[in-house]
């Protein structure tokens, strides 16, 4: 047995040496990004289901590589949270999103926020003064958080939430239902939004259980005064059937993909979903 696995660990080393040249190799770039001008914003429509109109939007990060294309948040954002790169990478994305939203008054927008940045960063400055600088309106801005949030300094945590809700900023709650401990997470953060995970909708009018958790998060969260946003909506049936639980905002490919930020400007102009206020 020994004999044949003569040389394993070499190629085992070998194979790790690899992995992280290729990973330094990343970061590199990564820590580039921001000076070279390859990080981008798309931004997808938030609808609100009574209206059929598009009331808000969520920016989402795109990295445009030199070599690579563009690289999909999920392949970076973790890499640029145990680099600490996401806290400059944070930075931008808000004083972007805030650039980007003074040409669209009528809208509220929605960033994501890393722990990371929550735990290391100056989040309540750099938001603080990019909405000052655009003269933004503190209500028309939304922070997405994740349960992640609440692993670490959690009493600190808490504290600058608060300090971001008294400044006027909403807070959402992201991806819930997917973690381990999203009850209890709702009941330490005063939300103003609860988005329910697209993993639910893909089950909805399929399966009455997914039905059920569904309807019981939409009731959970009005009985708690939150707004809640299904997102990965992809049909106009999910759509019709989230209106009837008591929805009241939706995102998905039904209504668009992130997109940049001037086809936004044009279903700006002319768009509405009224198909959905008829019901
Ligand atoms: P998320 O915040 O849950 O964002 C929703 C993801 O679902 C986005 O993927 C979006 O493109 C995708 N999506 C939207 N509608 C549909 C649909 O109808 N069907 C399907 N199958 N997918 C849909 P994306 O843009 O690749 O982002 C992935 C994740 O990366 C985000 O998940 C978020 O956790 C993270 N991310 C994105 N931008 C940022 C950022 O600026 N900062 C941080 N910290 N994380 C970010
Ligand atoms: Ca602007
Ligand atoms: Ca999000
Ligand atoms: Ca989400």
């Amino acid at each position: 047995a020994k004999g044949k696995c003569r040389g394993s660990l070499q190629f085992f080393a070998e194979h790790m040496n690899q992995q992280l040249l290729i990973r330094k190799q990343l970061e590199g770039d990564l820590r580039r990004a921001i000076p070279e001008g390859q990080l981008e914003l798309e931004f997808q429509p938030q609808v609100n289901l009574t209206s059929g109109k598009m009331v808000g939007v969520e920016a989402l990060l795109r990295w445009n590589h030199p070599t690579k294309g563009r690289v999909p948040p999920d392949q970076f954002v973790h890499l640029a949270e145990e680099t600490g790169l996401i806290i400059p990478i944070g930075d931008w994305v808000i004083r972007q999103a805030c650039a980007q939203a003074s040409d669209w008054p009528e809208l509220k927008f929605a960033v994501n926020v890393s722990p990371i940045q929550f735990r290391q960063g100056n989040i309540i400055e750099t938001v603080r003064s990019a909405l000052d600088t655009e003269g933004i309106d503190p209500n028309r801005l939304e922070i997405e958080i994740t349960e992640g949030i609440l692993l670490q300094n959690t009493e600190e945590t808490i504290a600058i939430l608060s300090e971001l809700k008294a400044m006027g900023v909403r807070i959402a709650m992201d991806d819930f239902g997917t973690g381990y401990s999203s009850l209890n997470y709702l009941r330490r953060i005063e939300f103003d939004k609860i988005k329910i995970d697209q993993s639910f909708i893909a089950g909805l009018g399929r399966s009455t259980e997914a039905d059920c958790i569904i309807q019981a998060v939409i009731d959970l969260g009005a009985s708690l005064g939150m707004t809640s946003n299904a997102e990965g909506v992809e049909t106009l049936a999910q759509a019709r059937k989230l209106k009837q639980q008591g929805c009241k905002e939706v995102q998905g490919y039904f209504f668009g993909r992130p997109m940049p930020s001037t086809s936004i400007q044009e279903l700006l102009v002319d768009h509405d979903w009224m198909m959905l206020a008829a019901d």
